[in-house]
């Protein structure tokens, strides 16, 4: 009966997610069908239509990229990543988008290098979605704080702190369904998308928040153990 239970959730994920990808990839389909109409009928001013048009185009895009994501059932490559460098790394490639939300990006890492099995590209998606959201929750600037620990020597936390508007009750329980963004451009799927990716790597994700004061997401990630690592090794040969 667990294994029907299982299945069954996971139908009524993919139709909830069936139903929200017809629905959000429709819109953007039908405001470019009424400016392609327009046109056609030589209404209105042509330059503007189209900068309309492309940016519903590029909607399209941004689900999709985002989808194609949770199209991949497993891990495609594992790696063993310096996990602080990823997370510089992704810092500084949103550098510019913080500064130009006022928001200050402070990192407070581990001198040692930290080691984790990953898939890179998945766990960078992962950085990017949370930064994201944290400088989106700071309309009106703000720190964002990255920091790392580790937990019983086995386990490291990776703590996202925002100083932002904070989620409600609401917010934070449907946190991770698919397409729940509270954003006039959100997609609402990054969320579900780093919750996947976060449990593939048998990880876990903690949320704090409080409305009007911030947001800490905490990801826990399994360390390289040295004997496991040798272990598997030793199997190998
Ligand atoms: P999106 O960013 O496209 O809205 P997400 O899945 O990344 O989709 O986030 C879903 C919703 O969760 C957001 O619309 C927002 O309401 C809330 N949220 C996520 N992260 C934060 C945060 N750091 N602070 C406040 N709200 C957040
Ligand atoms: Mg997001």
């Amino acid at each position: 009966s667990q294994i029907l239970l299982q299945n069954t959730e996971k139908l009524s994920v993919a139709g909830q997610l069936a139903a929200g990808i017809a629905h959000e990839i429709r819109n953007p389909i039908t405001a470019i069908k009424g400016f392609i109409y327009l046109m056609k009928n030589g209404f209105g001013d042509k330059e503007e239509y189209f900068k309309i048009m492309s940016s519903e185009c590029e909607r399209i895009e941004g689900i999709l990229s985002e989808l194609l994501i949770l199209a991949k059932p497993q891990i495609n490559k594992l790696e063993h990543s310096d996990i602080q460098l990823l997370l510089t790394q992704i810092v500084d490639l949103l550098k510019t988008e913080a500064i130009m939300n006022n928001v200050e990006i402070i990192t407070g890492f581990l001198t040692e290098d930290i080691h984790i099995n990953c898939d890179e590209n998945q766990m960078k998606q992962v950085f990017i979605n949370f930064i994201k959201n944290a400088i989106e929750a700071m309309n009106k600037g703000g720190k964002l704080t990255i920091q790392t620990q580790t937990r019983d020597e086995e386990k490291l936390m990776i703590q996202f702190i925002d100083e932002g508007g904070g989620m409600s009750e609401e917010t934070i329980n449907k946190l991770g369904q698919p397409f729940y963004t509270t954003k006039e451009t959100g997609t609402g799927l990054g969320f579900m998308i780093s919750k996947k990716i976060i449990d593939n790597h048998f990880g876990e994700i903690h949320i704090k928040s409080e409305v009007n004061k911030g947001t800490t997401i905490e990801v826990i990630l399994p360390l390289i153990n040295e004997t496991a690592n040798y272990l598997t090794e030793d199997s190998i040969n």
